[in-house]
């Protein structure tokens, strides 16, 4: 059989950048010539903007959103040695969060269907030491909060995979104490480097959050806590600031891309294709599909120059990192099965129908070779 040629790249930045570059070229000189390079004015503008797009009562911009999340858990006061119930599959900034902020993790196994944290197990999880629940809206699916609220322990979000979705009425970012964001380039709202965001609707957490990510001042050379260099940086508050108009189109046509996919996938191989939860919009921040082996299906989309990633070929508590938390393989057979089976196939914000055909011919390709 001919192979039909086909380049898609997993990720494609260009699109999204070619649609601010003016704005932002202008506001970089703008800068430049105004030397207001640290919590310069774009800071204080993309807190507001954002906090407002997501809901939420205020905003605190962080270097990245590792930083927002350890700093979300020691705005709420995690206290040394507390527990935080953390799904087992996720990436690893969710438990270097909680570790950097003096908390131990506890995983708890994710479900089949939405690859979130299950409340079941998180419930299960649950000791004298419990502070926090920290679900993950992975992939862009907001985790069944209605079920997670329910248990008891006060809930601190990870969002950085999820602006903008939504699930049962509830927005990624609204549900807990505080929510953490990525901006982190090929996130759904991507800086031109790394850059985070944490959204809270207590004045008391922002105002320590505030404090925190500059050396624990109040003000100027009083230092209430011990802090961090955690700053969102001007240049990246400015790039922010441009694109922020532009999530909303780009969360659409992200969610286009899904369903494209899921019609030209549909029955194909052994293919299990994402279904999202009744009532839920999801972000789409990938489009993850399970497979028996999918490095092989990377492998033979490879060599047709589409780009996979696998996200993540561990769980959290097989990861080397990790290991150290106790926790042997059979801990958690739902997000061990799921990290064998996983690939993500590329979606952006400008990928065009004859990629995502190419992507679905090519797969469909694989299959009928056997
Ligand atoms: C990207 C991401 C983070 C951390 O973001 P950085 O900006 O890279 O520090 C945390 N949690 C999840 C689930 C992520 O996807």
């Amino acid at each position: 059989m001919v192979e039909t040629p086909a380049s898609v790249p997993f990720l494609d930045l260009a699109p999204s950048t070619e649609a601010v570059r003016a704005t932002v070229v202008a506001g970089l000189e703008r800068l430049l010539r105004s030397g207001a390079f640290v919590n310069g004015p774009a800071v204080a503008d993309f807190e507001k903007a954002y906090a407002r797009w997501c809901g939420t009562g205020d905003c605190v911009g962080t270097a990245s959103g590792l930083d927002a999340l350890r700093l979300a858990l020691l705005a709420a006061e995690l206290q040394p040695g507390e527990e935080v119930i953390v799904p087992a599959l996720t990436f690893v900034a969710t438990l270097e969060a909680v570790t950097q902020a003096g908390g131990r993790p506890v995983p708890a196994d994710v479900r089949e269907d939405d690859f979130c944290l299950d409340a079941a197990a998180a419930a299960a999880a649950v000791g004298e030491r419990t502070r926090f629940l920290l679900p993950v809206h992975l992939y862009g699916q907001v985790a069944d909060v209605a079920a997670l609220e329910s248990i008891g322990p006060p809930i601190v979000e990870d969002a950085c995979q999820a602006h903008g979705a939504v699930r049962e009425g509830r927005r990624a970012g609204t549900v807990g104490i505080a929510a953490a964001f990525s901006f982190y380039p090929g996130k759904n709202l991507g800086a031109f480097g790394d850059a985070g965001g944490l959204v809270t609707s207590s004045d008391e957490v922002a105002r320590r959050a505030r404090a925190l990510r500059e050396h624990g001042q109040t003000r100027k050379y009083v230092h209430a806590a011990e802090g961090y260099t955690a700053r969102l940086d001007t240049f990246q508050a400015l790039v922010l600031l441009a694109k922020l108009p532009l999530l909303d189109p780009w969360n659409t046509q992200r969610a286009e891309a899904a369903r494209l996919y899921n019609s030209l996938l549909d029955g194909v191989g052994d293919l299990v294709l994402p279904t999202p939860a009744a009532g839920s919009s999801p972000v789409w921040h990938l489009y993850v599909i399970r497979t028996a082996n999918p490095d092989a299906l990377a492998e033979s989309l490879a060599r047709r120059g589409i780009g996979t990633r696998r996200h993540y070929p561990d769980p959290v508590h097989l990861t080397e990192a990790y290991t150290r938390l106790g926790y042997g393989r059979g801990s958690f057979p739902v997000a061990e099965r799921l990290a064998q089976e996983v690939l993500s196939l590329p979606i952006f914000p400008g990928i065009r129908d004859d990629q995502l055909e190419a992507v679905a011919r090519a797969v469909r390709e694989y299959f009928d070779r056997g």
